[in-house]
């Protein structure tokens, strides 16, 4: 347990680079510093002695000055060594903080987009950036605090037993009780009681979390906090768990340990009682004063000493954590980019047995699947929801990697051609497309960054987006997303159809969204549909069959195969899957146009 945390740490010292070193040398100072920290103590004691020796004539201590000022420098140099030790660490701590992140960006730049999809970007941002400020942390202060806390702990032991063996032993006694009372209280049977109302506590956040969002709600059907019941429910747990644990468990343990941190001399008393007529008999009564007044000063560290190891021990839990949330980013997959790229010879689209698994799936999303898509000819991908057709779509501009069998673009293995030259012959709109905090100028230009404003008034027209601009307060420079700026779902195709007809790219492939459509809207996308697929290559995956009829090509997908495939009219007559889904559709049209929903 113990050494694989260490590994944690050094794990994470990695990415120190050349500062490895740096962050060594503050541990090394900081070990420093804590030693320069306990010499005034023996200072203490040579002045106790001194004195002693010459009682009750105090001006033959000469040497007693001399003792404050050397105690007075330790204790100067120990905070300068630590302010050194900290320089280090800190100037260590930034750097690999910085490297941390720059690899982070550095692996998600190589990453496959799909890799966004199942991990939202904001999400790892971020842990990226919890990452970060924990080892920061970490490395800032913890290692530091850690070294000096074991450096305190030996220095210590050693201090406890070299002038008396038997007051540094009663010293201990104290160590030992207040460690003892600790440990009870989160150990055995307790340790369990103590994860209830730790877990207790995190329920109740989230559950005030899931009120906060709830408030709304609460205001407009005129509720009361009661109808929040797992909020209240919550906290009447958490309020149980809290009492039990500290009354139950706590109650004893902390008052024993704060007994013998606080008041750790009271364990020196009996000792002393029992040394002092030995002392005063073998005429070494002096120095016995001597001891009993360290121990008595030095006992006082003790506990300070505990309560830095104990809280040290927990910063090493901090690179576990930290190491976790960094693991996934580390680990993203790697896109792999050809060092030899191969020109597409045209628009073809071929799929070649291909089959693919999501990582950490069992069952393969697409499953030996093989077709065709000839230049300027439009495939549809038809076929149940999770049969696998937005998967298959999004191998072709490489959003994953095929796990089996090859995807050809213009006669090339798409791993085999240059990932830009790849991207600039797709044009995408999925379903899930994101429209950025920006402009719907910027927005649609992103797709071709060197486009005029009269091409991007152009592409939105043509994707049916006149109406949005002119409803929109600055038309094509409003800001979406920002003062009640919202677009709907059918809006945001359409914005997403003008960048993919503004990229003007000879292979586009559409993944249609239904969700959202209502009539009006549906209208529209048909039209910018048609206006982007016009002479081109184009893989479509349609929800309305309406949609597919003319396709050159229509694809079932079941299960990650293919179950069927023709044009419309042989898949009709196929009297399979197709024909079934196509008796349904047009049900569900009729329905809708008897409901009188359908314009
Ligand atoms: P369709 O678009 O035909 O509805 P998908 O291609 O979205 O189907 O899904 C095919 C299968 O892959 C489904 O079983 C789905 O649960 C799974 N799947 C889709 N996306 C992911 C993902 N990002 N991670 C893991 N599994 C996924
Ligand atoms: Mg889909």
């Amino acid at each position: 347990m113990k050494e694989k945390k260490q590994s944690d740490i050094s794990v994470l010292l990695e990415y120190a680079g050349n500062y490895k070193g740096l962050t060594y040398l503050g541990l090394v100072l900081s070990g420093i510093a804590m030693v320069l920290g306990m010499l005034p103590y023996i200072c203490i004691w040579l002045v106790a002695r001194d004195l002693i020796a010459v009682a009750p004539d105090w001006t033959r201590a000469q040497s007693i000055a001399r003792y404050g000022w050397m105690a007075l420098i330790f204790a100067i140099a120990g905070i300068a060594v630590y302010f050194g030790a900290l320089m280090c660490t800190h100037l260590a701590a930034f750097r690999t903080a910085s490297n941390i992140r720059k690899r982070g960006m550095e692996r998600l730049m190589k990453a496959p987009l799909g890799f966004f999809d199942s991990n939202a970007s904001g999400l790892l941002r971020n842990r990226l950036s919890g990452a970060v400020s924990e080892t920061e942390t970490l490395l800032a202060h913890n290692l530091a605090d850690i070294v000096g806390s074991a450096t305190m702990f030996i220095g210590m032991i050693i201090l406890m037993f070299v002038f008396d063996w038997r007051m540094g032993a009663a010293c201990l006694i104290a160590a030992v009780v207040s460690v003892g009372a600790m440990f009870s209280m989160m150990g055995g049977k307790n340790a369990a009681l103590m994860m209830e109302y730790q877990g207790a506590q995190d329920y109740m956040s989230k559950a005030g979390t899931e009120y906060v969002r709830g408030i709304p709600v609460v205001k407009v059907f005129q509720q009361t906090v009661y109808s929040f019941k797992t909020f209240k429910d919550a906290i009447e747990d958490y309020s149980n768990k809290a009492e039990q644990y500290t009354v139950k468990v706590c109650q004893f343990p902390q008052a024993l340990n704060l007994t013998a941190t606080e008041g750790a001399f009271i364990f020196m008393i009996p000792v002393a009682l029992f040394l002092a007529p030995r002392a005063l008999a073998n005429g070494t009564f002096g120095s016995f004063v001597t001891d009993f007044a360290f121990y008595a000063v030095f006992s006082a560290i003790v506990s300070t000493a505990l309560a830095r190891i104990m809280f040290a021990a927990s910063g090493i839990m901090l690179a576990n954590t930290a190491l976790g949330r960094i693991s996934t980013i580390m680990n993203a997959p790697i896109l792999e980019i050809t060092k030899n790229p191969k020109e597409p010879k045209d628009n073809s689209i071929e799929f070649k047995d291909v089959s693919f698994t999501y990582d950490g799936a069992d069952v393969a999303a697409i499953n030996h699947v093989s077709f065709k898509v000839e230049p300027g000819q439009t495939v549809a991908l038809v076929g149940p929801s999770g049969g696998g057709k937005t998967t298959a779509a999004s191998l072709v501009p490489r959003f994953w990697d095929v796990t089996d069998g090859a995807v050809y673009v213009g006669g090339v293995n798409v791993q085999e051609t240059d990932p830009h030259v790849l991207m600039d012959k797709i044009a995408f709109v999925f379903q899930n497309n994101r429209l950025f905090k920006a402009s719907i100028f910027e927005n649609v230009r992103a797709a071709r960054p060197t486009a005029t404003r009269e091409e991007v008034q152009k592409a939105l027209s043509l994707a049916q987006c006149d109406d949005i601009l002119e409803k929109l307060p600055n038309g094509m420079d409003t800001v979406i997303g920002t003062k009640g700026t919202y677009l709907s779902g059918g809006e945001q195709q359409r914005v997403a159809l003008a960048r993919a007809i503004l990229k003007d790219a000879p292979i586009v492939v559409l993944d249609e969204a239904t969700a959202f459509a209502d009539p009006e809207n549906e209208a529209l996308i048909q039209k910018a549909f048609q206006t982007l697929t016009k002479g081109r290559t184009v893989i479509m995956i349609a929800h309305r069959l309406s949609t597919v009829v003319g396709a050159d090509k229509i694809i079932v997908l079941a299960d990650g195969r293919v179950e069927e495939e023709g044009t419309h009219e042989e898949l009709k007559a196929n009297n399979g899957m197709y024909a079934r889904m196509w008796t349904d559709y047009n049900q569900a049209v009729k329905w809708r146009i008897a409901k009188g929903e359908a314009k």
